[in-house]
C-alpha cells in the first residue's frame, strides 16, 4: 500500500488521517443520505472477503471503502453481481 488512493492520480496522497477527517464531515453533513451502521459493517466485511479488494480500494471502482461503504446510494460493482448483501437501511 503506497497511500495512493487508485481512483485519483497518481500524485494524490490520502493518509489515514484524510479519511477519518472525511468520514466525519460526510457523518456530520446533511447533503449525504448514509446506511445504518449494521448495513455498513456488512459491506465492509463482504469487501474485506472479496479478491477485489486491496489495502484500503477497490481496484474495480477504485473507491476508498471505508467512505463509499457508508453511502446510501452506492453500489458494489464486482464483475459477477454484487458482493453486498442488500437490503440497505437508512441511518438518517
Ligand atoms: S467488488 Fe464489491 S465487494 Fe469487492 S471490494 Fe469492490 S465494492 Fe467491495
Amino acid at each position: 500500500m503506497n497511500g495512493n488512493c487508485i481512483g485519483c492520480t497518481d500524485s494524490r496522497m490520502i493518509t489515514d488521517e484524510a479519511i477519518e477527517r472525511m468520514i466525519k464531515r460526510i457523518e456530520c453533513s446533511d447533503s449525504f443520505n448514509l446506511v445504518d451502521d449494521d448495513t455498513y459493517h456488512h459491506r465492509l466485511a463482504s469487501c474485506m472477503r472479496c479478491q477485489e479488494y486491496e489495502g484500503r480500494e477497490c481496484r474495480v471502482c477504485g473507491c476508498i471503502m471505508v467512505i463509499m461503504a457508508k453511502l446510501f446510494n452506492t453500489r458494489c460493482l464486482h464483475q459477477h453481481g454484487s458482493k453486498w448483501d442488500e437490503p440497505v437501511k437508512k441511518w438518517n
